[in-house]
């Protein structure tokens, strides 16, 4: 490239899981094209982001009570808080609350920390409200949480199905490289209750009622078999659990009409997409936060993950289930075993042997014994006072979780809330007693893990800040501090990296897919220089990662028996339905230039262009009924909620009776717009992952 700075360093864009390789320095980013999950290609968000490292929003020093103080100091409060509380209250009263935008590095050792040192099991993430839906489907259907395919995958496929996925603005290079994929023949189907700039891409649009997606995938599955689609031998061969799925299917789901009318499609549109559901060998359904964010997302997910084990469509090339991850660096998060039901290299607590073989790897002295909370309840045991001590890292949950009302009443109960960040006021640092300034994107060096498995690394191109430390490092004082240095001996990010893929391998006889052992033997050159790889890279083939794009294409599962297994999925309704009182369906969702809570994309003016402040899109016919005028405010108010205010926004792309608002806007740009405070704690019993794409509320002129 002609203008690319001599100093230029290859990194990876920290905002979303597509995990784009970027060529950066100080005032200048591009695309990598030597990185595979872009090939030099950018959305608007990661061509901004030399726009948004600007330092004026910047935390800079620690600060204890809101005055500054040494790090010595801060240190010291941090680990004073832990073993005080550990001591008059056990190891349970602390808690840590983690996110998808920590390298995988400061994930492991957080999540070791507080396991196997501290010994309490309250380790959750962000990511809980991401793809915990999916982590627990590829469990329960592959035995492990893998994802059996690629992205070349999305363009080798001649019929593409997009379940819950607007990835046109959520995973706009994956979408460009769907878009330019168009082959002859090639289809597109999107599942969708809004008409989203995805579906501009859709032979097939199936705006179906929302939370009706078992139902349209489990009537897939019948008619599959009474059409004699299904693949015999391999159900035969590869899986368990098949006449079971079907005949809990057929109950649901007895006919396309029935189907038709529950997911309220025409006939016609549901038999044309599963007439060429059957027709179609190269099939990949990609499915994202519309399938996960639901009250019953892990079903959900595995009603799509039956029909492509009953048809042998799974990790074969354009042929496969794809979940579509949010965050940088989600997956790393479920790599290092950083949810509250995970321990740690895709291991969990009831994997047998793996509590002893990890407690044994790591010297523990005091291990958690079972799973903990899970975010929404891990919140709820702030509020109780159960949790005493709150550590959130890198993330803003008064903005993000649902029924925030609560959540900043637990977090202003919460006895000593620290808050690692690199912005200095987010919702949640105002609550804080201990405000640690983390190192931000280009400050630091790590890796992250990519929606398709596939690790990169980020690295350093800026000056680190006087007072401010990588996540890894504060996480290592904290635990030298509290007395563990000779298991936390870390020097260097690379130290970490390597504990972290001997794990992968230990003991395990090689019996888990998740296994990055032979990369254990970098040295720190070779590290810094780690080229993007896909797991697994074991040390039997430890440049296997051609090899291992996908996963299971043989048929064999990480599963006791080694088949994988269809789960028995019924069609559940939404844990709130509207009536008199609420009459309007809540979805909520991102739109294409912001990030999350905004804290890093608000500081690029440009990326207000596409959408510059709250809004509430709904339909002309319910602007009129709701006598609302288009361009003007309004509020929208759900049960035991303060209103979310927005200007009124006409779509035809919305059904009727059904508002979308963003998810973006928080306190400190519009503290009357936040969208989780419309939507209430109810969660998933398998993932725990709440239900962010439906709630009810009613709307009035403001
Ligand atoms: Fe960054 Fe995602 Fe855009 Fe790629 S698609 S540049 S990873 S935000």
């Amino acid at each position: 490239h002609h203008d690319t700075p001599a100093d230029s360093i290859a990194t990876t864009c920290p905002y979303c899981g597509v995990g784009c390789g970027v060529l950066a320095a100080p005032g200048h980013v591009e695309g990598d094209h030597q990185h595979p999950a872009n090939g030099g290609r950018l959305c608007v968000k990661g061509s901004a982001l030399h726009e948004t490292l600007e330092d004026t929003s910047r935390l800079l020093v620690p600060k204890v009570a809101g005055y500054e103080v040494t790090w010595e100091e801060a240190i010291d409060r941090v680990a004073g808080a832990i073993s005080d509380s550990v001591r008059e209250h056990g190891a349970e009263s602390v808690a840590f609350y983690l996110s998808g935008q920590l390298l995988t590095e400061d994930y492991y050792i957080a999540n070791k920390l507080a396991k196997g040192f501290i010994g309490t099991p309250h380790v959750d993430t962000n990511s809980r409200l991401c793809m915990s839906s999916a982590v627990a489907a590829h469990k329960r259907a592959f035995g492990e949480d893998c994802v059996p395919g690629c992205y070349e995958d999305l363009e080798l496929a001649d019929l593409l199905v997009l379940a819950g996925s607007n990835a046109a603005w959520a995973h706009p290079v994956l979408y460009q490289r769907m878009s330019a994929a168009r082959r002859q023949g090639r289809r597109v189907v999107v599942i969708d209750p809004r008409k989203t700039a995805t579906a501009d891409l859709a032979d097939l649009h199936l705006q179906l009622r929302p939370g009706t997606d078992t139902l349209l995938f489990n009537g897939l599955l019948v008619w599959l078999h009474d059409h004699g689609a299904l693949a015999e031998d391999y159900l035969a061969e590869h899986c368990n659990g098949f006449e079971e799925t079907l005949a809990i299917a057929r109950s649901c789901a007895p006919s396309v009409q029935a189907v038709a009318r529950g997911c309220d499609l025409a006939v016609e549109e549901v038999e044309c997409f599963y007439q060429w559901f059957a027709d179609t060998g190269r099939t990949v359904t990609a499915f994202s936060q519309g399938i996960n964010q639901s009250v019953a997302g892990t079903d959900k997910a595995n009603a799509i993950i039956n029909c492509h084990l009953a048809t042998g469509r799974v990790g074969r090339p354009g042929a496969s289930p794809f979940s579509l991850t949010g965050q940088p660096n989600a997956m790393g998060g479920r790599e290092v075993g950083g949810l509250a039901n995970t321990l740690a290299a895709h291991m969990d607590y009831d994997t047998p042997g793996a509590l002893l073989r990890v407690s044994d790897f790591w010297h523990s002295e005091k291990m958690a014994r079972g799973p903990g909370h899970k975010a929404v309840d891990l919140f709820e045991a702030v509020h109780r006072g159960e949790i005493r001590v709150l550590w959130v890292m890198g993330t803003n949950p008064a903005v993000s979780l649902p029924g925030s009302e609560r959540i900043h009443q637990a977090l202003s109960r919460c006895q000593t809330l620290i808050v690692s960040d690199c912005v200095a006021q987010t919702d949640t640092t105002q609550f804080a007693d201990i405000l640690l300034p983390a190192a931000g994107w280009g400050e630091k060096d790590g890796t992250v893990t990519n929606s398709e498995r596939r690790i990169s690394r980020q690295r350093r191109f800026l000056p680190l800040p006087e007072q401010v430390r990588p996540d890894w490092q504060i996480i290592r004082d904290v635990a030298c501090s509290l007395g563990h240095a000779h298991a936390f001996d870390y020097t260097c990010p690379a130290d970490i990296f390597r504990e972290h893929a001997v794990l992968s391998g230990y003991g395990n006889g090689g019996e888990r897919v998740f296994n990055i052992s032979a990369l254990s033997q970098l040295s720190n050159q070779e590290y810094d220089e780690l080229a993007p790889v896909q797991w697994p890279v074991t040390e039997g083939n430890p440049g296997a990662w051609l090899q291992t794009r996908r996963l299971f294409g043989h048929g064999q599962f990480p599963t006791p028996d080694g088949r994988a297994r269809l789960v028995p999925v019924s069609s559940l309704p939404p844990g709130q339905l509207p009536g008199p009182r609420y009459p309007l369906v809540v979805n909520t969702g991102r739109i294409r230039d912001q990030w999350h809570t905004m804290t890093r994309t608000a500081l690029a003016p440009r990326l207000f262009a596409h959408r510059s402040e709250p809004f509430i899109e709904l339909h002309p016919a319910d602007i009129a009924g709701f006598g609302l005028i288009e361009g003007a405010l309004a509020v929208l108010r759900g049960p035991g909620n303060a209103g979310y205010v927005g200007r009124v926004r006409g779509s035809t792309g919305q059904r009727t009776g059904e508002v979308f608002v963003p998810i973006h806007w928080n306190g400190r740009f519009a503290s009357s717009a936040l969208a989780s405070s419309l939507i209430r704690p109810v969660v998933d019993p398998i993932s725990g992952q709440p239900e962010g794409k439906h709630g009810v509320a009613t709307i009035r002129p403001l």
